[in-house]
């Protein structure tokens, strides 16, 4: 298997490559050259066995299929539900697919849970060493440093903005007491870490002599671990399914797209938006243009720039990586991005839907969920179920329908008692999280000073 980047100027890449790059060399994200059919099921496969037997089609030759296997195999024993990702009803033809079990809580496990083991495995092989460096306003940061704690030959290092994450969630990050992880809290915003973590990749002489990697949701492996958990959901409903997905960087939705190309039986694709609704307006009204970020009840979705949107655009353009590279250009420098009708035709009618909702409407479904069907609720879950309401009630969305809890009720409390009266407790795994000790460094915003921590902390050479 070989893989093309989306902006058309980067060289053609096997899987390990792909996985360790990140980024393609032309700004481009990574994707297969050709998208692969999806084998038969095998009667009675766990989720770890179908989980190999799908990604093997992406790995090609560059991981022996017993590797696979065991990756797969470690990877989804961390998780504290034995199906995985358990399909639970809520209503006539309504399912929620929970994807939170995994040991920091939320879908961002399924991946990264996998994809650590892949790099550990693949430096291992090759006799390197990385340092992964990333910034988090929140999920993202504890999924990563969960999966890569111990690892041989990954360093880690993740900013976040100094407080301005919840208390689990910063908890989850400097709990974690292992010697390749570090947690930097950054006084500056989300954005202030992102641009930290950009400048480092830019400064090309400090990122080879660390030896920069990146796991963030651009990161090809990631897209490929998601798929596996769409094509289970048909499997097990045997017939076509909508899916419905909290969506934020469009990269879980984006897995979704590629089930349904690969042949599952997905009928609509329903991208969930809060207030931050750029993907709805464009799915909806085809319009693409940004405005600022709005906090909200679901900060994980508090986004404007889908960067996996990338993807999806290089498909509309019938993969032409000069046109999607010229549009890109046009849309970061006007902030508007134009697709001709015709071509938003032929992907978006018949295949996505969207809805959105503001945190008042977010809390009510909350709060309706648990009276009508005792199930909790987190407020990204709970945009998605709240959507799906929505396009069953203007008779736009008909059939079964599978929504995506991306979070445990028990990441979100405040929120979760503000709707329901009820504090969801921490699963037992994670139950004495406020007992642990923390271990953080606290820097300015100013790239000197982390560049200089994260050369020092692992004695990879002074900074000049
Ligand atoms: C990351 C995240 C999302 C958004 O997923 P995308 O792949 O960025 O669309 C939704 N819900 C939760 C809980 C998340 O952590």
């Amino acid at each position: 298997m070989r893989y093309v980047s989306t902006r058309g100027a980067a060289p053609e890449l096997g899987f390990v490559d792909v996985l360790l790059a990140g980024l393609a060399s032309d700004g481009g994200l990574y994707v297969p050259a050709d998208w692969p059919e999806i084998p038969p099921p095998v009667v009675g496969a766990t989720y770890s066995q179908r989980a190999a037997q799908v990604i093997q089609l992406f790995v090609g030759g560059d991981l022996s299929p017993p590797t696979v296997e065991r990756l797969c195999d470690e990877a989804y024993a961390t998780f504290a539900h034995p199906a995985v990702v358990p399909l639970v009803q809520l209503h006539d033809r309504h399912f929620v697919q929970e994807l939170f079990h995994g040991p920091t809580l939320a879908f961002k496990d399924v991946a990264l849970q996998l994809v650590g083991r892949m790099f550990d495995e693949a430096l291992r092989e090759r006799g390197r060493r990385v340092t992964i460096v990333g910034a988090t306003s929140g999920d993202t940061g504890s999924a990563a440093i969960d999966a890569v704690k111990g690892c041989a030959n990954v360093d880690i290092v993740i900013l976040f903005p100094h407080g301005r994450t919840s208390d689990v969630q910063r908890k989850q990050m400097t709990t974690v007491d292992s010697p390749n992880v570090r947690v930097v809290a950054v006084e500056g915003t989300f954005d202030d870490c992102q641009d930290l973590v950009k400048a480092m990749f830019n400064d090309a002489d400090f990122r080879e002599r660390m030896q920069l990697s990146a796991v963030n949701s651009i990161n090809w492996a990631r897209v490929m671990a998601q798929i596996v958990y769409y094509i289970v959901a048909t499997d097990l409903l045997a017939g076509p399914i909508n899916v419905c997905v909290p969506s934020g960087n469009f990269g879980n939705v984006f897995s979704g797209w590629i089930a349904k190309r690969m042949g599952a039986a997905i009928d609509q694709l329903v991208v969930a938006s809060n207030a931050n609704d750029i993907l709805e307006r464009f799915i909806s009204r085809n319009e693409m243009v940004t405005a600022p970020v709005v906090p909200s009840l679901s900060p994980s979705m508090d986004i404007q720039v889908a960067s996996n949107f990338e993807r999806l655009l290089f498909e509309m353009n019938g993969r032409d990586g000069g046109q999607t590279a010229d549009q890109l250009q046009r849309f970061r420098a006007t902030g508007r991005l134009a697709i001709e009708p015709d071509q938003r035709a032929t992907f978006v009618e018949g295949s996505f839907l969207a809805a959105r909702l503001d945190d008042t409407e977010t809390l009510a479904v909350m709060s309706r969920t648990y009276e009508e069907s005792r199930m909790l609720l987190d407020p990204h879950s709970a945009v998605a179920v709240g959507a799906v309401a929505k396009l069953r009630k203007q008779g736009r969305l008909a059939g079964t329908t599978v929504t995506l809890a991306t979070a445990h009720p028990a990441k979100f409390p405040d929120a979760v008692e503000r709707a329901t009266g009820i504090r969801p407790p921490l699963p037992e795994h994670l139950a004495n999280l406020f007992e642990l000790r923390e271990r953080m460094t606290v820097l300015p915003n100013n790239l000197a000073a982390i560049e200089e921590f994260v050369a020092t902390t692992w004695n990879k050479g002074d900074i000049s």
